[in-house]
């Protein structure tokens, strides 16, 4: 059964951790040390790398971990330089099979945050008989890197507004119950700005209490999921009257689209 873990890095990052008998594969190891310490502790073995930008807070622990782990796999976007050598470049609509943990993920190219970004969507999630934790089996799984995250999404360095609303667009076409593997806890201070938009947001207060008890203990926020984002993260809600109407007062601008809308949302949030 494949188990699904955060190990933290720097200051807010996660790496992902998946594991199935013994074999584990991380996601966006930014730092090779605490993934080491998880694999010497748990006796596994990587067994493959999943990048999904180029920015060193997701790659940087590549190549000490290929050091120790020459076999590992490594899958990155392919526009970019590779973060190693042997890296296999994939893009929209490539498939990464991972016999290991039973999983195939196909990879969506999510351009915004930067313009190499990708993701990987497993759309029919773990199989087997549901254990305790997350997640259960059937839920499609999302990794999502630095493009969406709970109650916010990345800043654009390199992509345009568009590319990214296009991006978090896609995102939202996905099922409501699909895990959202995010690579940073921002949750509490985004959604902080995400009632600065919506004040009588219900289910967006009931979040943020939800939210402030996690982190008061130190537990990650993370996976959210599709339906959850969809009710209360403002950046895939500029569709809505509410919103527009807030967002339009504080540009002092009529925004006729929802891409307007979505971008003066983003560089509202940059200032906040
Ligand atoms: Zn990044």
């Amino acid at each position: 059964m494949v188990n699904i873990s955060a190990i933290p890095a720097f200051q807010d990052n996660y790496i992902w951790l998946l594991t199935n008998n013994k074999q584990a594969v991380v996601v966006d190891p930014g730092q090779a040390a605490p993934v080491e310490r998880v694999l010497a502790e748990r006796e596994l073995t990587l067994t493959s790398i999943l990048i999904t930008h180029h920015h060193h807070d997701h790659t940087g622990g590549v190549k000490p971990l290929l050091a120790n782990w020459p076999d590992a796999k490594v899958y990155a976007p392919a526009n970019r330089p590779l973060p190693a050598q042997n890296a296999i470049a994939v893009d929209e609509g490539d498939k990464v099979a991972l016999p290991e943990l039973g999983l195939e993920f196909e990879v969506m190219a999510v351009p915004g945050h930067t313009l190499d970004h990708i993701a990987y969507v497993e759309p029919d999630g773990i199989a087997g008989e549901p254990l305790s934790g997350e997640p259960l089996p059937g839920e499609p799984l999302l990794f999502c890197g630095d493009t969406l995250f709970s109650g916010g999404c990345g800043r654009l360095f390199e992509g345009t507004a568009a590319q990214m609303h296009h991006s978090l667009t896609r995102f939202a076409a996905l099922p409501d119950n699909t895990r959202v593997y995010c690579a940073h806890e921002y949750t509490q201070s985004n959604l902080a700005f995400c009632h600065t938009v919506e004040k009588n947001n219900a289910e967006l207060q009931k979040y943020l209490q939800k939210v402030a008890k996690l982190r008061q203990l130190g537990i990650p926020t993370l996976p959210s999921s599709i339906g959850l984002e969809k009710a209360i993260n403002v950046f895939l809600r500029p569709h809505l009257d509410g919103v527009k109407a807030t967002v339009q007062a504080h540009a002092g601008a009529e925004l006729n689209e929802n891409i307007e809308v979505f971008a003066a949302l983003r560089r509202w949030k940059d200032d906040f």
